[in-house]
């Protein structure tokens, strides 16, 4: 396998992490919980979506040929290396990033438009629901509650399995041939200042979760990477992350972390009588971060 034994450890950092609140969701009108699972959600896509940056770097970087839809395979990439630390703060950023795509869709309130179809990625919801089958592919077991609240068919379930295995070995064996023991690559990551004090605060956020340097964690050991990758936050103008082949850089947009944040802060306020309800009823420490890791499927659930 490769390093996923480190994206675990580097990931596991996060759940030490306790987030400040940012203006911008707490201008919501959310409570404590709400803020703390909300920033936890944005900084999940953060990492998911640098996974993303990050499976088209290896495919530049090494030149790797890619059969089909390179926005799939990274997509794949990223779930694979989520899914194969076999964490349980990982199997969390995972199923954020599947709520993520959901949400999005969600969002779109005249569905997809023609430029959807046209565009290189797949459709939100189809992206959502390849996560998911790689999830229960993955882990059947642990993912059963995500996928029985999708209404995820058991037939699917078991075409994942081996979706899931596929996607994990035509990976490995691609990148066997780039990857050394006690290989290492030294990347440059910089938080850019936002330049306005909203943007800032999702700056703030993702520096102390450390969400860049995860990358540069994860992808530091055990590839032939040439060292000098940058890894840049900053604000762009556009809600996106970038791989750049010719300055060999990852850029996450402050904007797309504003843009999680305004989802997730959508979604509770869509749910709040039933989340006023189930505050009042919350139990104390560590059942409560048990719930509150939970509770993004649980309310999927009750979503057409
Ligand atoms: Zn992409």
């Amino acid at each position: 396998m490769i390093s996923l034994k480190s994206a675990s450890a580097a990931l596991l950092a996060l759940s030490a992490c306790l987030f400040q609140p940012t203006d911008n969701v707490r201008a919501a009108e959310l409570t404590a919980e709400q803020i703390e699972e909300g920033q936890r959600f944005v900084v999940n896509n953060a990492i998911f979506i640098l996974f993303h940056e990050a499976g088209h770097m290896l495919v530049s970087e090494f030149n790797l040929p890619v059969l089909g839809r390179e926005e799939d395979a990274v997509d794949a990439l990223s779930s694979v290396l989520l899914l194969g630390a076999e964490d349980e703060d990982l199997n969390t950023t995972i199923q954020d990033a599947a709520d993520g795509w959901f949400l999005l869709d969600e969002a779109k309130e005249d569905g997809p438009q023609e430029d959807d179809f046209m565009g290189t990625h797949g459709l939100d919801r189809q992206r959502a629901f390849a996560i998911v089958c790689m999830m229960t592919g993955a882990n059947a077991e642990f993912f059963k509650e995500f996928a029985d609240s999708l209404e995820f068919p058991e037939e699917r379930r078991q075409e994942c399995v081996f979706e899931y295995q596929k996607a994990r070995d035509s990976w490995m064996s691609l990148l066997a041939a780039n990857m050394k023991d006690g290989a290492k690559t030294k990347f440059q990551v910089t938080y850019e200042p936002a330049g306005n004090e909203d943007l800032q605060g999702f700056a703030d956020l993702l520096k102390s979760a450390g969400a860049l340097e995860t990358i540069a964690t994860v992808f530091g050991e055990g590839y032939n990477l040439k060292d000098g990758i940058k890894i840049t936050g900053k604000t762009c103008g556009t809600e996106n992350a970038f791989w750049h082949a010719g300055d060999r850089e990852i850029t996450y947009c402050y904007e797309m972390a504003a843009f999680h944040a305004g989802l997730i802060a959508n979604w509770f306020e869509s749910q709040g009588a039933e989340e006023a309800t189930s505050d009042e009823t919350a139990v104390e420490g560590e059942e409560a971060a048990d719930e509150l890791t939970n509770a993004t499927a649980v309310k999927l659930k009750k979503k057409e």
